[in-house]
């Protein structure tokens, strides 16, 4: 971690008490390296200079020269490393589509206060941001700059060499942390660059025709992992990602089930994850393959509800079991009205059509106390556990189980918890 005094940090707002307030505070939290602007044009020079560019920028949004959302676009023209920090008195959701922005700029968006802003709220995001900085603020922006996307018949090498592995994340139901089920991530286990995520391939394998022998590869590894933990006494529900172009080849329902009897798993061990991630042109095809495989049992699960082109309609249309609710709804929603009327209103939408909801993103205590307390029947997500070989699953079940003793022993559990029959962790 670099030294407090090391870092610069330069403040930009058009009202000279409030460059007086934050410099005082920054002062008083020990970071002594700090120049303040009236104006966006002086700034940037700063920016500029490559001796005094800033490690981060506190940016105001409503100026009068040049307002905070035209300066995070000069920010990229001007090739700025460092991360942001907006300080405005705009109001929650002016500041959160701002945020959003900013990310789209790929500039790292530590997050927003409100005016007049408080030395802990601050001390919280710099926190935050020191964190970032382990790496180095400008590592950290080249890192997100860098991402390595591979060439289709590199892809197709990968699937054809068995490069592809299956990674697992446990689903755990919320009221008693009983482990139900796993989600298959996939995995590039790369010779020479080592582990490559599914965003750096997917999209090649759509676009190239590579997409079901993917998802072939993927199927069969988790048919086959279902069968031996069954055989070594683990019960659990496995999660496969279909992707929509899946659906356009009409065979892959008998496929589906042709597998899954080869392999001796149930249908019922099986969900499908399906993500709206484009508009269908023609929507026939996918209606009748996931009919059929609901026909046959197997379930059907809607992936990052709420984030796509169709969400409603797709709902309408296909006999769904299960509703994921996407994780930017969970994730500090328990901090966000606006996340939360969101988590709520799927979640009811769910219930009253009678599906099984999964809270996806439950990434701190705070996010899992928030969960606990909704009626959400299954949560995933990094609190929990990150996804993991499944050789190492039975272990992590082991920890998961003394942890929730833990919890219980603790009185963490919400009270309607501790009124029902004595869980049994798992
Ligand atoms: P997804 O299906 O929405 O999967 C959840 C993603 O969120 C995973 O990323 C998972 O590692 C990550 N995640 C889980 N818990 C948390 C959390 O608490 N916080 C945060 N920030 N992230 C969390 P991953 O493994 O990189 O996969 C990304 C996407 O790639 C998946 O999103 C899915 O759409 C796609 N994908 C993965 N495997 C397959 C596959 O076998 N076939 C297809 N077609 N797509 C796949
Ligand atoms: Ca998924
Ligand atoms: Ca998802």
């Amino acid at each position: 971690m670099p030294k407090k005094f090391a870092i610069r940090i330069l403040v930009l707002d058009d009202e000279p008490f409030m460059l007086k307030l934050l410099a005082r505070i920054l002062a008083n939290l020990g970071y002594t390296s700090v120049s303040t602007f009236d104006s966006g044009r002086a700034a940037l020079e700063q920016v500029d200079d490559p001796d005094r560019s800033p490690d981060l920028i506190l940016l105001d949004l409503n100026m009068p020269e040049m307002d905070g959302v035209e300066f995070a676009r000069r920010l990229v023209e001007h090739h700025y490393a460092g991360a942001l920090i907006l300080v405005s008195g705009e109001d929650e959701r002016m500041q959160q589509s701002v945020e959003k922005l900013v990310r789209a700029h790929k500039i790292p968006m530590l997050g927003h206060l409100h005016k007049p802003a408080t030395p802990e709220g601050l001390a919280s995001l710099l926190e935050k941001w020191t964190a970032l900085a382990q790496d180095g603020p400008c590592g950290a922006a080249k890192k997100i700059a860098a991402k390595k996307i591979y060439a289709a018949d590199k892809v197709r090498a990968a699937i054809a060499n068995g490069e592809l592995v299956n990674y697992y994340q446990p689903k755990v139901v919320v009221a008693t942390g009983v482990v139900a089920g796993a989600e298959s991530l996939v995995r590039w286990r790369h010779p020479q660059d080592g582990m490559v995520f599914p965003d750096q391939f997917i999209g090649v394998a759509e676009a190239h025709g590579l997409i079901d022998d993917l998802t072939r590869a993927v199927l069969d590894g988790a048919l086959a992992q279902i069968r031996r933990w069954e055989e070594a006494g683990l019960m659990l529900q496995v999660a496969i990602n279909v992707s929509m172009d899946n659906l356009a080849a009409l065979d892959f329902a008998d496929f589906v089930a042709a597998q899954a009897a080869a392999a001796g798993v149930s249908p019922h061990s099986v969900v499908l994850e399906v993500t709206e991630s484009r508009l269908m042109l023609d929507a026939r095809a996918p209606l009748e393959i996931l009919t059929r495989l609901r026909l046959k049992r197997f379930e059907l699960s809607i992936d990052d509800f709420g984030t796509g082109h169709s969400s409603l309609a797709q709902l309408r249309d296909i006999p769904f079991d299960e509703l994921k609710i996407d994780q930017s709804f969970v994730h500090g929603a328990w901090a966000n009205d606006t996340l939360r009327a969101m988590f709520n209103s799927s979640l009811g939408l769910a219930k009253q059509l009678g599906m099984k909801t999964v809270a996806e993103g439950v990434e701190d205590r705070a996010d899992w106390d928030f969960v606990r307390n909704t009626e959400c029947d299954l949560a995933q997500g990094y609190f929990i556990a990150k996804p993991m070989p499944a050789a190492d699953l039975p272990g992590w079940i082991q920890t998961w189980k003394t942890r929730m003793r833990e919890d219980l022993s603790a009185g963490v559990v919400g009270e309607e918890q501790s009124r029902a029959d004595p869980p049994t962790p798992m």
